[in-house]
């Protein structure tokens, strides 16, 4: 059911889901289906987290936040946890292209093709091509951590500064993951894109969203939006529910789909987790953030394929500090062309500049001077577009721009982090109910758990955890129910 927003909720759940991100929604979902009784809130006006769109110019134009590509196990995740509608919309990109001081290419962004650049393009040798694809399929979590980025790219292609570029330049804007972070993360993330290319959702994220709501409704989810819950409850040393506008709300378990350091040190309270506990956590860095352009083609007018994702830049080498300086030099533009909204009755085109970008140099920035940048960064954008549009400016009617800072106010992340925690992040995140039975985290840490498959299947994840919980619960009060019966029968019998 979909709760109004003074309705008041009345029931006891077997589960309360703070936050209706990709990891809180699938969440949700997959419990629901299990027929566990679910409360869903979100503090947003929508559903969706960083999965969500905005309107402009009296809602001509719609502009889809998070949406520039995916792996193809996103279709997979959404068969097995949504359903098979969701999950025929996920189609494929057509092109993604290189273009920097290094080299200029276009690629299917597949094994195959990657394969054929390196050994065509960058003259690598086919056994290297294939030892590093093999190395880093064979990646898995429960490998060691300690080799970085860096070192997976010297061992394999030592100084070879594009190829380096080639491989990790699109994975740092689909995770911020750095040169300095364990190979890990990359191995997974790359290896994922890698197996088909990348995918986007064929209708739009507002589509999905509205689909994904219908499914759980459909499964009896109670959902209430402008809800921004306050606090965690802990009793005894277990989760008893949440405090929402003032009033408790009862759940045998709470899955937090929030930040994981609001969720630990604002909603629960470290007065409640081991201090080892709390030191790691406290351990935990944020991943860094980033900067949107947003414009609309006017009506009637086209733009040529130039792409679908195409990253730029004109810094001479690839290297993580110069992607996150303020003064850019590497952006990636997404073009959004009118088959992404088929439904749509008249075509349209959009084109969204990503940079990443460091949350302290905007938020040090006075009123005026934010202006300023603000304005520098549009231009800028524009100058580099021209490059493959010259005449780009005349057709746009509208442009605007994102910073860390709009990312914190929209989304309540610390920092405006686009991408949740470092790696730390993760065994954290996923230890919480070891301190606090009933207990749980889920959503964007540690890279591999980040991104829209990412998040999806770590609420696939997390939501195994709480049935786990909710079925010793049970098994519990059942020997509790028998103990209780058998000391009465004892009882009568004296
Ligand atoms: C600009 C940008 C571009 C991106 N591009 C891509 C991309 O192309 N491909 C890709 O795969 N990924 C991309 N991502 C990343 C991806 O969108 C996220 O990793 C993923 O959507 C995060 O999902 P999540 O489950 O962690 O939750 P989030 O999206 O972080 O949602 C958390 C939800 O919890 C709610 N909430 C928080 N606190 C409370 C509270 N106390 N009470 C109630 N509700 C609360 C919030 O309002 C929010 O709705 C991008 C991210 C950004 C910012």
């Amino acid at each position: 059911m979909l709760l109004k927003r003074n309705q008041k909720i009345e029931n006891e759940y077997d589960v309360i889901i703070i936050g209706s991100g990709l990891a809180g929604l699938t969440a949700a979902n997959k419990l629901a289906k299990n027929n566990h009784k679910v409360l869903l809130l979100e503090a947003h006006n929508k559903l969706g987290g960083f999965a969500t769109w905005f309107y402009r110019a009296q809602k001509k134009y719609i502009f889809d936040v998070s949406l520039h590509g995916f792996p193809i196990g996103m279709k997979k995740t959404c068969r097995k946890y949504w359903n098979k509608e969701i999950a025929d919309k996920i189609i494929q990109l057509k092109g993604v292209r290189f273009v920097n001081p290094e080299f200029e290419l276009d690629t299917e962004f597949t094994r195959e093709d990657f394969t054929q650049k390196l050994i065509q393009h960058f003259n690598i040798n086919e056994k290297t091509v294939s030892d590093f694809f093999d190395y880093v399929s064979s990646m898995n979590f429960y490998d060691g951590h300690e080799m970085t980025n860096k070192e997976l790219f010297a061992k394999f292609f030592p100084n070879r500064s594009d190829v380096v570029r080639f491989l990790m330049e699109p994975i740092t804007y689909a995770n911020g993951s750095t040169l300095e972070d364990p190979a890990i993360t990359y191995g997974i993330v790359f290896s994922n894109f890698m197996s088909k290319g990348v995918y986007t959702f064929s209708g739009g994220t507002d589509l999905m969203i509205r689909m994904m709501r219908d499914e759980l409704l459909k499964n009896n989810v109670d959902i209430k939006m402008h809800s921004k819950v306050e606090k965690i409850v802990i009793e005894e040393g277990k989760t008893k529910g949440i405090m929402l506008d003032g009033d408790f709300i009862s759940s045998q378990a709470v899955l937090s789909n929030s930040n994981l350091l609001s969720t630990i040190f604002d909603m629960t309270g470290e007065e409640y987790f081991s201090d080892e506990f709390i030191q790691k956590a406290k351990a935990v860095r944020l991943n860094s953030s980033s900067c949107q352009v947003y414009m609309a083609i006017k009506e009637g007018e086209s733009i040529p394929f130039i792409g679908d994702l195409v990253f730029t830049s004109t810094a001479k080498t690839f290297n993580t500090k110069e992607l996150l300086d303020k003064n850019v030099t590497s952006r990636t533009f997404s073009v959004y062309y009118p088959e992404t909204r088929p439904q749509e009755e008249i075509e349209k085109y959009y084109i969204v500049s990503s940079t990443n970008a460091q949350y302290e140099d905007w938020a040090s920035l006075n009123e005026e001077e934010y202006a300023q940048e603000k304005e520098k960064l549009i231009e800028d954008t524009l100058k580099s577009l021209e490059t493959f549009i010259p005449n780009i400016r005349e057709k746009l009617d509208f442009i605007e721009c994102a910073t860390p800072k709009t990312v914190e106010r929209y989304t309540h992340h610390k920092k405006g982090s686009s991408f949740g925690t470092k790696f730390e992040g993760l065994e954290v995140s996923m230890n919480l109910h070891k301190q606090i039975p009933g207990l749980f985290h889920s959503g964007s840490v540690g890279i591999i758990m980040s991104g829209w498959l990412g998040a999806a299947n770590y609420g696939v994840i997390q939501a195994n955890e709480v049935e786990s919980y909710l079925y010793q619960l049970e098994k519990e009060l059942g020997q509790k129910k028998s103990n209780d019966y058998q000391s009465q029968e004892q009882h009568a019998t004296i």
